[in-house]
């Protein structure tokens, strides 16, 4: 029983395939974790790394609180059922199933207990005799997990392992391996390219794409709720309708324009958490509604559209309703008309040419960027688009006045559209607004919507709010970011420049000679300890004390300039509640918090490392977190 933690982790083959990029993950001791993806997005390899199988590039990777990124694959407590079960044709079952433990040089009636054990819990008691040949394919799977489960592993994993079974096979051994998860209670990471597995056997899924991971959730929010459209896309059959269109926002309502320039009108409130930039009436946006989702309205209204039958599928249970948007059919092949799938009853009784209005349920509309393809309407949305005014003496944001910070100074007078991130708006008594929503996130993590006027603001709160309770907050004003075209920019919290790192021989206390090494940032340095220094060295090798890295660190400020960072001084930053010391340290612009130290008379700031806080390294030019 362990967590498995997976931070920054990259895999780069010798042949310079990146085949994992940033793969972060922290799996909770007992979960049943399954990374699906299709061919090629790099599952087997991260699966593989958590096995000892490959090399990890860099990263770090922990089972049970342990750094096992040097540690063995056999002194991982892991194990591993692969698709080909790989049984041993020569010997038994029993004698497959004892095979590691016999090994172990284990005594020969502990051995016993434990195959039967495993026998027992996997159903193959009658079985331990034969030999695989004399198995069926889901019999011999289940030898193979045997084999694994014997060796009491903290943790399984298990690399498509019902991939070689037939369609009726592999969906009773899906519930097998579920049913063993709980009997177990172990964590499991499983791997698989089938979306229908995924869903059925994962509490989380980790859904990846070219060796990134797209999104990380439980089955029903990667349903309901996909980060982008491949997500949208590549969970849920028949897969999830797209259509080209453009949104407006008419007083507390949506309407949306296809690309046959029909129109559906939707309330506002299935929008909320939609980007407003979005609703504009000229941007083009992908919607997405899946076919569950669809319904064949009664009668035409505003909130339908027209779609004509082009076929039919009867399943039985259901019926899918496959049509293309508008009333009439196109004869010219040039003209590409969207199609729309719809889930329906069995009894059904339409038929191919039948016009039918449709009408979708608005709370589970899906709404993308057209070239990002990322969601615009996030389950969990990070920043909400509001209107900053400047007038005359004060600023108002929310239509609620506070004073114009000297930061924001060079602001001419008028409307400003702004993003401001949730995690920048906490308790206070700037700003008091109306709890429109409040939804449970995670554990002590709610999504907290308040409504101004006509914008809508998202908040994280530890606790819980109650809707129309009104809450009052700050805002951290450094954090506001303003459209391209204002040359006023979020503060960046993390400090990051080109460094180095050094060898220097001295003297310590006692007269002996010692090695130490340092990270060395604009003739500023920091010690970096020993085990830093291997660990950095062995991922890097020779190159490790002459090139160049980007350091991320945390800075301190100083009282005297005594191995203070050269920098040039860009500007000082006041932002009322907080002052920041914007200056360039070699090629990068930072941001250096003086709050604590702040004086207005002041011209410059001499700051260094915290030596205290760890120091983060990336490639200077891939952008690679090196440790
Ligand atoms: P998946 O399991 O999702 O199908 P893999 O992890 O097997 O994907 O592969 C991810 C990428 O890494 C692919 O582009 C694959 O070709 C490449 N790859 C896998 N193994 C190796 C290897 N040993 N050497 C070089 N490239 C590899």
């Amino acid at each position: 029983m362990a967590d498995v933690v997976l931070n920054h982790i990259y895999k780069v083959y010798p042949n310079g395939v990146q085949a994992v990029t940033d793969f972060c993950i922290n799996i909770k001791d007992k979960e049943f974790i399954v990374f699906v993806g299709p061919s090629g997005c790099g599952k087997s390899t991260t699966l593989r790394m958590i096995a000892g199988l490959e090399d990890i590039t860099a990263g770090d990777l922990y089972i049970g609180n342990k750094l096992v990124n040097d540690i063995q694959p056999k002194e991982r407590d892991i194990a591993m059922v692969f698709q080909n079960y790989a049984l041993y044709p020569h010997m038994t079952v029993y004698e497959n199933i004892a095979f590691s433990l016999k090994n172990r040089h284990m005594p020969k009636d502990q051995i016993n207990k434990l195959v039967i054990e495993a026998a027992k819990i996997l159903d193959i008691e009658d079985y331990l005799q034969r030999k695989p040949k004399e198995m069926s394919g889901g019999q011999r799977q289940r030898v193979a997990l045997g084999r694994a489960i014997v060796r009491n592993p903290k943790v399984f994993l298990l690399d498509e392992p019902l991939s070689n079974l037939d369609a009726k096979l592999r969906a009773s051994m899906r519930t097998e391996i579920t049913k063993l998860h709980k009997k177990l209670a172990t964590t499991f990471i499983y791997v698989t390219h089938d979306q229908v597995e995924a869903m059925t056997m994962g509490t989380r899924i980790v859904v990846m794409k070219k060796g990134f991971v797209q999104q990380i959730d439980t089955p029903t929010n990667l349903y309901d709720h996909p980060i982008n459209k491949f997500v949208a896309g590549f969970i849920g059959t028949p897969q999830m309708n797209f259509f080209d269109s453009t949104l407006i926002h008419l007083q507390d309502k949506v309407e949306i324009t296809f690309e046959d320039k029909q129109k559906m009108v939707l309330p506002f409130s299935d929008f909320v958490k939609c980007d407003s930039e979005y609703i504009d009436g000229k941007t083009n946006v992908t919607l997405g509604i899946r076919p569950d989702n669809v319904k064949i309205a009664e009668k035409k209204g505003q909130d339908t559209i027209d779609v004509i039958i082009t076929s039919m599928e009867k399943l039985g249970n259901e019926t899918l309703i496959y049509c293309d948007l508008g009333n009439v059919v196109t004869t010219d092949e040039n003209v590409t008309k969207s199609s729309i799938i719809i889930k329906t009853t069995p009894d059904y009784e339409g038929k191919i040419g039948d016009i039918i209005a449709v009408k979708f349920n608005g709370a589970l509309l899906q709404i993308f960027d057209k070239e990002t393809e990322v969601s615009l309407m996030p389950y969990f949305p990070t920043y909400s688009r509001v209107t900053l005014e400047i007038g005359e003496k004060e600023m108002a944001l929310f239509d609620q006045k506070i004073a114009i910070p000297s930061a924001f100074k060079t602001l001419k007078k008028g409307k400003y559209t702004v993003k401001i991130p949730n995690d920048s708006i906490s308790d206070g008594k700037d700003f008091g607004l109306e709890c429109y929503m409040c939804e449970k996130m995670e554990e002590n993590k709610y999504l907290i919507t308040l409504k101004a006027n006509n914008e809508y603001v998202f908040a994280t709160s530890p606790v819980a709010i109650t809707k129309g309770d009104i809450v009052h907050f700050d805002v951290e004003l450094e954090d506001i970011e303003f459209n391209k075209d204002v040359s006023i920019y979020p503060v960046k919290h993390e400090v990051e420049a080109e460094g180095h790192f050094v060898k220097s021989k001295e003297k310590s206390e006692n007269g002996k000679h010692t090695v130490n090494f340092y990270a060395e940032i604009a003739s500023a340095q920091c010690r970096v300890s020993a085990n830093f220094i291997s660990r950095f060295v062995n991922i890097e090798g020779r190159r490790s004390l002459s090139a160049n890295y980007r350091l991320k660190f945390v800075p301190k400020l100083l009282e005297t300039s005594e191995n203070a960072m050269a920098h040039k001084v860009l500007d000082i930053l006041d932002y009322g509640r907080k002052q920041y010391l914007k200056a360039e340290i070699g090629k990068s612009v930072c941001y250096i918090d003086i709050t604590s130290k702040y004086d207005k008379k002041k011209k410059d700031y001499d700051f260094s490392f915290d030596d205290t806080q760890p120091i983060a390294v990336y490639t200077l030019d891939t952008n690679v977190k090196i440790i």
